[in-house]
């Protein structure tokens, strides 16, 4: 039978936990069909608990909280914003929405996150006006925010990029929208720095079809992203405005959908995680393919996505798109690594402190079939097209091996 007739293993699937449509009918009983009502308050409330702060706005989508948290951190025409290159371009667009200018960092190897001591190398390149901004006006300033990502759901290096961001009083805006439910030395991933951003995106590691929340200690802040998000109407009888506003706020059904996923969030890092496990023993035996692992107990990851690097001087001359190829003939997505912002044609201008760490990963790294819906007969066909691939490059070997005796 052909790939193409089999069923789709998608790379990341929503994963619906069946109390969803209880909390939709209630919405539809109540008719709060709008972006306000009981559910948003009850949603808000468990995602403060679970991630152990004191403050959460949720929003319709995790681009619209790093807008606005941006904003919060009073990001003006002509600032410098920096973020890290290797990241979901998501990261970077609203630094362009507010006209500011960003300034791509690369990766560390332990985490494929922001690296440390090349976020000092542009804090002190903006301080010494060396970055142009936006405008072509050059400007010896601090930068108005740092935007580490936990990408994958791998926590950052926290410890030290806070330590740099204080150093300097930067606030730290994490983007943490592929990473709720990892921890950072006990600490939820997005409540580390100054702001955190989740989104609830079809394809994260749960889901409200589209939605985001910005989470912080900040009552002010949080008070204020409410304000902007719901047109920044003032406390009046009539409609008076003295500020923009938008329409950035998530619909109570939605709301509703949340808070059934929230309940099952546990078990879909752990079965995210058991996906892991599975790649991390089957890749054990395969030289030249290494899997992305925590750089120690510290660090938890909820394990959104399975990544590798495909090496292929010592894989037997294959390639990150060889797997991908083959995984695609059966119908199994998989796909590459984002592609790093500073060689994006929209941001390839920008300056960038790095020396080729995120290159190298877009180069070899592939990110493999993650759901927390895979079954075990699809990780039997992940396997088969794996064994297919890498042991016919182990036969092939030893044929070239035992010629070249
Ligand atoms: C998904 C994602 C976003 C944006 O979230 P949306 O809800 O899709 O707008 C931002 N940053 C990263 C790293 C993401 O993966």
């Amino acid at each position: 039978m052909s790939g193409l007739l089999k069923s789709k293993i998608w790379l990341s699937s929503p994963h619906m936990s069946g109390n969803e449509l209880g909390y939709i009918e209630e919405a539809f009983r109540c008719n709060w069909i709008a972006p306000a009502g009981p559910h948003i308050e009850v949603f808000e409330r468990e995602l403060c608990a679970y991630n152990e702060v004191n403050h959460s706005v949720v929003l319709s989508s995790g681009t619209a909280a790093i807008h606005l948290g941006l904003m919060l951190l009073d990001v003006q025409p002509d600032d410098y914003v920096l973020t890290q290159s290797l990241t979901f371009v998501a990261s970077a667009n609203p630094i362009k929405y507010l006209g500011a200018t960003p300034v791509f960092i690369d990766s560390e190897a332990a985490t494929w996150n922001m690296c440390p001591y090349q976020l000092e190398r542009a804090i002190q390149a903006c301080l010494r006006g060396e970055i142009k901004t936006s405008s072509g006006k050059g400007g010896a300033k601090l930068p108005k925010a740092i935007i580490p990502v936990h990408l994958f759901g791998m926590p950052a290096n926290m410890t030290e990029i806070m330590k740099v961001a204080n150093r300097y009083g930067i606030p730290v805006l994490e983007d943490s929208a592929e990473a709720l439910g990892s921890k950072y030395y006990g600490q939820s991933c997005g409540a580390i720095g100054e702001l955190g951003v989740i989104s609830f995106n079809g394809n994260k590691i749960i889901t409200t079809s589209s939605g985001g929340a910005l989470i912080s200690n900040n009552e002010n802040m949080i008070k204020r992203a409410k304000f902007l998000s719901t047109q920044a109407k003032e406390v009046a009888m009539h409609y008076e405005h003295t500020q923009v506003g938008y329409n950035y706020r998530l619909s109570n059904v939605l709301a509703g959908i949340g808070i059934a996923q929230l309940e099952v969030l546990d078990e879909r890092v752990e079965a995210r995680r058991k996906n892991f496990a599975f790649y991390k023993d089957y890749f054990s035996q395969v030289e030249g393919v290494d899997v992305l692992e925590e750089p120690n107990e510290g660090y938890f990851s909820n394990r959104w996505l399975t990544t590798i690097m495909i090496s292929p001087l010592e894989a037997k001359g294959l390639t990150k798109d060889d797997l991908m190829i083959a995984l695609a003939c059966e119908n199994i997505e998989s796909r590459p690594i984002w592609k790093p912002m500073h060689l994006q044609p929209l941001y390839a201008h920008y300056s960038f402190f790095g020396e080729g760490i995120s290159d190298e990963i877009f180069d070899k790294g592939l990110c493999l079939p993650s759901g927390s819906n895979l079954s075990e007969s699809d990780m039997l066909r992940i396997q088969a097209v794996m064994d297919e691939l890498f042991h016919h490059a182990k036969i092939d070997n030893k044929k070239t091996a035992a010629f070249h005796l």
